[in-house]
């Protein structure tokens, strides 16, 4: 049997009120306008499912292929593909927000997945920030700064640069603040409560905000998640581990050579974040978004590259 070919997903490029252009300047993808928010990058979600590229699964996304060649993904089962890796450029502050736990979710939310999700910092303005947490005592305390709208109080901000990692467990309030561009690993999920919104407009109106669900799933007092970066040198590549969690393992890549490895996976995502090599013959670059299906054996990539690897 010849060697089976990683897969190649074209990105679905989504507009928000927040969004930039640098997913265009930066990466050179086909923006639709200059509030171009998110690259779904690699995703069978039915809001954003990825086009698959390869000759070989002409008409196929992402999405139909998990329902149809389950074999591709180690038949690990599930309804849908499991993670979703975006882009997102926020040019401006995005709202205040918090995810359930699956439990939560499945009671609550006729039955969907909760949300954990991490963010790798690609880039981001001098003096850029993220909100990560609040600073409240215990729940009751929490409610009553709401009630008083003390947030700048409340919420946790805290600077980042480039290469800073965050792992956000359900119940962590969270917000994405302009000047930043982050690549997302997440549970293929929608269901975000929406906490506090800066009290902005979207078409005259504000946007509904989800209050009382919010308060009922964040975690008071706040515990951040702590991040343990773990590198080894394989070969030509230098690994670091940023996230092990229940749903993703997520590495941070360096390859200034060659790099061999097997990961005997059910599959894995490869996102290019800079740089350019080959891999197994086929040129990838900055930009590149692929997934190795099952089976795929020893991979050998060589280049300069520098890419954020995940798997289950
Ligand atoms: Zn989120």
């Amino acid at each position: 049997m010849s060697k089976k070919e990683a897969i190649r997903l074209e990105p679905v490029l989504q507009e928000k009120i927040w969004g930039g252009s640098r997913l265009g300047s930066v990466f050179g993808y086909a923006i639709p306008s200059g509030h171009t928010g998110e690259c779904w990058a690699i995703s069978g979600h039915a809001n954003g499912d990825c086009p698959v590229a390869n000759p070989e699964y002409a008409g196929e996304t992402l999405g139909s292929l998990w329902k149809k060649q389950p074999e591709l993904f180690g038949n690990v089962g599930g309804e849908t593909f499991p993670l979703l890796i975006k882009i997102i450029d926020a040019k401006d502050d995005l709202s205040i927000q918090v995810h359930p736990n699956d439990e939560y979710a499945r009671v609550h939310e006729n039955g969907a997945l909760g949300k954990t999700e991490c963010w790798y910092v690609l880039d981001c303005d001098p003096g850029a920030s993220i909100i990560i947490g609040h600073n409240a005592a215990s729940p009751a305390e929490m409610r009553e700064m709401v009630e008083q709208e003390r947030w700048t109080e409340l919420l946790r901000e805290v600077p980042i640069q480039k290469g800073d990692f965050f792992q956000i467990d359900p119940g962590c309030l969270h917000a994405i603040k302009g000047g930043t561009l982050i690549l997302e690993t997440q549970q293929s999920s929608d269901v975000t409560y929406r906490f506090y919104d800066y009290g902005r407009l979207e078409n005259g109106k504000p946007r509904a905000l989800h209050i009382e669900q919010s308060l009922a799933v964040t975690q008071a007092p706040f515990q951040p998640h702590p991040i343990h970066r773990e590198t080894v040198r394989e070969g030509g590549a230098q690994v670091t581990r940023l996230v092990a969690c229940p749903y993703y393992t997520v590495f941070r890549v360096e390859v200034d050579g060659l790099w061999e490895k097997d990961w005997d996976q059910p599959f894995v995502n490869v996102s290019v974040i800079g740089g350019e090599g080959v891999l197994d013959g086929q040129k990838v670059k900055k930009g590149d978004h692929l997934l190795l299906p099952a089976g795929y054996g020893k991979m050998s990539l060589e280049g300069t590259l520098e890419l954020i690897c995940s798997h289950l």
